[in-house]
């Protein structure tokens, strides 16, 4: 499921295919629920002759700003992505001026696209971008601190701090050294800025490797180029459960946190003070 690095990665991918500054020509929507609660006639006519000013991300939701004033805000679920090219699972085609073609292609269908006035009536729900300088050490101890909850929900929580995933927290948890499973309000002061310091790094090493990509299915996270995420080489827990711990060679457990499949250390991640 693409999580922050990897819509980074589409969202620079797109930028550098140009299509930011292209108008739409014409627009083909394949699948109507994408464009859900809009019908694909009224989305398709307020779109269309309308120019790409700007692409740009919050978390892990994608955002065109239009000429009009108007944004899609986009989300990519499961299994959506962007490619110039046609192909089987595209559910909504961008003909753009100048030539290019802008295709969204979604196996599972349950990426959504929303055109909205004002983006704040989708942003303003969300944490801050674990990126940015607005998820700064002394937010984040405080909004671990004040609250009792198992440390791995609560960071997957969008509305704490945006763009995390499954893989992302997990590789996070493991390289803090920290049980998905221990109470937010347990953490010590050195314990949440390990954590602090490896969200912001295992989100920088997978924007920088262009995101993971976790299987070669067709369902599975391409960029817009169709290549794998190169990160998927330097994961270091996620999907690795019954492999040994590259720090000190425990096989890998998988268990289940908040309904989510969670490959952790018993060892290296053992701390459980509640
Ligand atoms: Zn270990």
């Amino acid at each position: 499921m693409p999580e922050l690095p990897e819509v980074e990665t589409i969202a620079r991918q797109l930028r550098a295919r140009g299509v930011e500054g292209r108008k739409i020509l014409s627009v083909k929507v394949n699948w109507a629920r994408t464009v859900e609660p809009l019908s694909v006639a009224s989305f398709s006519r307020q779109v269309r002759g309308t120019t790409i000013d700007e692409i740009s991300r919050v978390g892990k939701w994608m955002m065109f700003l239009l000429s009009s004033g108007k944004t899609i805000m986009i989300h990519l679920r499961m299994a959506g992505g962007f490619s110039m090219e046609p192909g089987q699972h595209d559910r909504l085609v961008f003909k753009l001026s100048d030539g290019p073609t802008l295709h969204y292609r979604d196996t599972r269908k349950f990426g959504r696209w929303k055109l909205v006035d004002d983006p704040q009536e989708i942003l303003d729900k969300l944490g801050p971008d674990a990126l940015t300088r607005q998820f700064s050490p002394t937010y984040f101890r405080e909004a671990m601190r004040k609250r009792h909850r198992m440390i791995k929900p609560l960071i997957l929580d969008q509305s704490i701090v945006a763009g995390l995933g499954n893989i992302y927290v997990d590789e996070a948890l493991w390289e803090a050294k920290i049980h998905p499973e221990r109470r937010s309000d347990s953490l010590d002061d050195a314990e949440l800025s390990t954590l602090f310091k490896a969200i912001k790094h295992v989100l920088a090493i997978g924007v920088k490797n262009r995101g993971t990509s976790l299987g070669d299915g067709k369902t599975n996270y391409r960029d817009v180029e169709g290549e794998a995420g190169g990160h998927r080489e330097k994961v270091k827990a996620y999907g690795r459960s019954g492999k040994p711990c590259v720090r000190c060679g425990t096989f890998l457990e998988k268990i289940v946190v908040a309904q989510r499949g969670t490959t952790f250390c018993p060892v290296c991640q053992s701390g459980f003070d509640q």
